[in-house]
């Protein structure tokens, strides 16, 4: 089954059980600034799980478009390391606003999964909230699923949008992907690898917590749930990476062409077409690159891609001719990403352009810098260098130190920040225009933001 045909497989599924199909939202969320993205598919129905936003129906489904690069979910440091993350996916999702609860939640995901698609019920892990008792009987009475492959979580099975906002405990579903991928099942202690692995998460939305942490009762209990539609690719394509699947394709074989190197199976090339996809699609909504808030974490992907491509060897601008294969592969389901796709592919360029004046140098420093080395930890000064002369995100130099087993002083680096921002604060106390003084060839050097707490206060 073609990913194309699994999105719609589901929506009409659910359509079939009385659920109102709503397209896909911005990835800037309208109705909250203070979450960077739109990180889950319940994201624009925030509101009407609040009781504040009333809408004509009391079931939904959407396939939502998601970006997970900074935040309460932030996936940017997993890709090219693991099958299943990407910045941008798109999810999934069935939504109950007071109407049914967990009973029915159940039997649709269980239906869908085990009927629709067909997946073999041995292969299927569920997990619940350690104080889920209602969801424990529902799975084991009245679906019947095997007490080997099920489990009480804590942490991993209460969901949360953000440090604010509809809440409550959750029902997760792993699918084995069996004994030559390493990995153990959800709670053991080998969880983190790739063999088990989530395809669809089931929210019992109970609560709204407030910024004090409170925990208050929604006006009613309400279902979310976010399906990872390249994890369930994956399974019925019979691939076991997300990058394996038909949607990749085109785009790994782009960045293949476009940077000069072959073999799509290279972690840098699966980040590449992992980035395009959150880059295009930010910028498509609106957003640009910039030193702030959500317009830096644009900046900080579309560096990272670059500095990717820079490693295969691509010495000419190459991320922006990948915006023809986006489009080819993702322009007909989004007319918005088809629209914009001159655009996009100009400011990737401009973005291109600036940083390849530095980037070459800033990696000349930081190889001799790392050759250098005599512990493994590289110093918070030369981090800042990096960052303030080359413009070389904090995370992008992070990304290097990993690959190359290596890691790095952030508090180190947090102090340099902080002084250059007290030497301008007592510049700027005499009327001069420190910031000015640092301008690196047409672009001016950060002064600021790395950590995505001190930008716009975001979650
Ligand atoms: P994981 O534990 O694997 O990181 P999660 O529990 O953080 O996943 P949820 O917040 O429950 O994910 O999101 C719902 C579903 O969305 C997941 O079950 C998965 O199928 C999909 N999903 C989540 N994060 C990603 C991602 N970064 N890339 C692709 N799919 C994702
Ligand atoms: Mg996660
Ligand atoms: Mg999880
Ligand atoms: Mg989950």
């Amino acid at each position: 089954m073609k990913s194309a045909e699994i999105r719609q497989a589901f929506l009409t599924f659910f359509e079939e059980q009385g659920h109102t199909i709503v397209p896909t939202s911005s990835l800037v969320p309208g109705n909250d600034p203070t979450l960077l993205f739109t990180n889950a598919g319940m994201v624009p129905f925030k509101d009407v799980f609040l009781g504040r936003d009333p809408r004509p129906y009391v079931r939904a489904t959407s396939a939502q478009r998601c970006v997970r690069a900074g935040g309460k979910h932030n996936d940017l440091d997993n890709v090219g390391y693991t099958a299943r993350h990407h910045t941008f996916f798109e999810m999934l999702g069935n939504f109950s606003f007071g109407d049914y609860f967990k009973r029915d939640a159940i039997r649709f995901a269980w239906v869908f999964l085990t009927e629709t698609l067909g997946l073999p019920k041995d292969k299927l892990w569920v997990t619940v909230h350690i104080s889920d008792d209602e969801a424990e009987r529902i799975w084991k009475d009245e679906i019947g699923i095997d007490p080997e492959r099920f489990s009480k979580l804590d942490e991993d099975n209460f969901w949360q949008m953000g440090d604010t906002g509809p809440c409550g405990p959750s029902s997760e579903i792993f699918f084995d992907h069996g004994p030559e991928v390493w990995g153990g099942p959800p709670g053991s202690p080998e969880e983190d690898g790739d063999r088990y692995i989530e395809i669809w998460n089931l929210v019992f939305m109970q609560f709204d917590r407030d910024a004090q942490g409170t925990l208050n009762p929604l006006p009613k209990p309400s279902i979310d749930t976010g399906m990872g539609l390249e994890r369930v690719a994956a399974v019925m394509q019979g691939v076991h990476s997300n990058y394996e699947i038909d949607l990749f394709q085109n785009l790994l074989q782009a960045a293949a062409k476009a940077t000069g190197h072959p073999d799509t199976a290279t972690p840098s090339l699966r980040v590449i077409a992992d980035h395009i996809r959150s880059c295009a699609f930010l910028i498509a909504d609106g957003v640009l690159p910039s030193n702030e808030g959500r317009g830096y974490v644009l900046r900080r992907i579309i560096r990272r891609a670059i500095r990717h491509g820079h490693k295969l060897g691509a010495v000419e601008p190459f991320f922006h001719k990948l915006v023809e294969a986006l489009d080819a592969e993702m322009g007909d389901a989004y007319p918005e990403l088809r629209e914009a796709s001159d655009q996009i592919a100009r400011v990737l360029l401009k973005e291109e352009e600036q940083f390849a004046r530095t980037l070459d140098h800033g990696m000349g420093l930081l190889n001799a810098a790392l050759a250098e080395l005599d512990g493994k930890v590289l110093p918070g000064e030369t981090v800042f260098k990096l960052y303030d002369t080359y413009g070389f995100p904090f995370d992008l130099t992070a990304d290097v130190c990993r690959e190359r087993g290596v890691s790095l002083d952030e508090d180190g680096f947090q102090q340099a920040l902080e002084a250059q921002r007290e030497r301008a604060r007592a510049a700027s106390q005499f009327g001069a225009d420190y910031s000015a003084s640092i301008e690196l060839e047409g672009e001016t050097a950060f002064t600021g933001y790395d950590r995505l707490e001190d930008q716009a206060k975001v979650t």
